[in-house]
């Protein structure tokens, strides 16, 4: 799959938080005490507004295949997507299969990607990684959760994120956007990102599932803003149950 540089609609690219995304694993929720859940009928509308607003979203983390996709992801724990695609940019260009990344070695990959956070472990995931899809895998990424997670670096979320850009999978991918959002609209709320992720893939309808991930990332990202969500722009305000919300 050849894929370049993916742009969100200008509205949602308006603004651009600054802060880093991680894995917002166990942590405690700003999720309403109690609110009443959202009917079906409440869901399909939230979700067909996104989807009229941005009908093709997409990942911002650029990459060329799925094996650059898979270790996009793997570097950008703890870290934006900005940081990740400034640093790939060069490195894709001379390591886009596991066989390029081995011969490229270790230690010049850590010169790639020495702007990333926690760079030298991510360093040796990836090395490790392309080992092991030679190895394992005759050189592909390989296409079930279980695969994908048994890969040095890789844990649910990148298998999430894999399964869904590179092979058109309906999974949840939850990172720390959609977690908020899960929680404070009250969609899917949870104390950790796989109970926001199953109670999401429990309410979404299915014809949504394709890039309702990636719609809520959108969403979270650019206005539902950890410290100031910009609710009096937002397409779903009269739907979202967060008692702080600003209209
Ligand atoms: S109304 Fe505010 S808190 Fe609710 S989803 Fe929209 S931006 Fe987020």
């Amino acid at each position: 799959m050849a894929k370049a540089k993916t742009k969100s609609s200008p509205k949602l690219l308006a603004k651009q938080p600054k802060s880093s995304k991680s894995e917002p694993s166990k942590r405690k929720s700003s999720r309403p005490k109690s609110s009443r859940s959202w009917t079906p009928a409440e869901v399909r509308e939230a979700f067909e507004r996104f989807r009229k607003a941005n009908p093709e979203p997409k990942g911002e983390l650029e990459h060329l295949n799925p094996f650059t996709l898979l270790v996009a992801v793997v570097l950008s724990a703890q870290a934006t997507d900005a940081g990740v695609n400034k640093a790939t940019r060069a490195l894709f260009e001379v390591a886009d299969t596991p066989q390029k990344m081995l011969a490229l070695g270790e230690a010049k990959l850590r010169d790639y990607i020495r702007t990333i956070g926690l760079y030298r472990n991510k360093a040796k995931n990836v090395i490790a990684l392309s080992e092991k899809l030679i190895a394992e895998f005759g050189g592909e990424v390989p296409r079930t959760r279980a695969e994908i997670e048994s890969l040095p670096g890789a844990g649910r979320k990148t298998a999430n994120v894999v399964l869904n850009m590179a092979f058109g999978e309906h999974t949840m991918a939850v990172d720390t956007h959609v977690f908020r959002v899960g929680n404070r609209t009250a969609l899917a709320p949870g104390n950790t990102p796989l109970e926001v992720e199953l109670g999401l893939e429990k309410v979404v309808p299915p014809e949504f599932m394709r890039h309702a991930h990636h719609w809520l990332i959108l969403h979270g990202r650019y206005t539902c803003l950890a410290r100031k969500p910009r609710c009096e722009v937002c397409l779903i305000n009269d739907l979202c149950r967060w008692p702080e919300k600003t209209v």
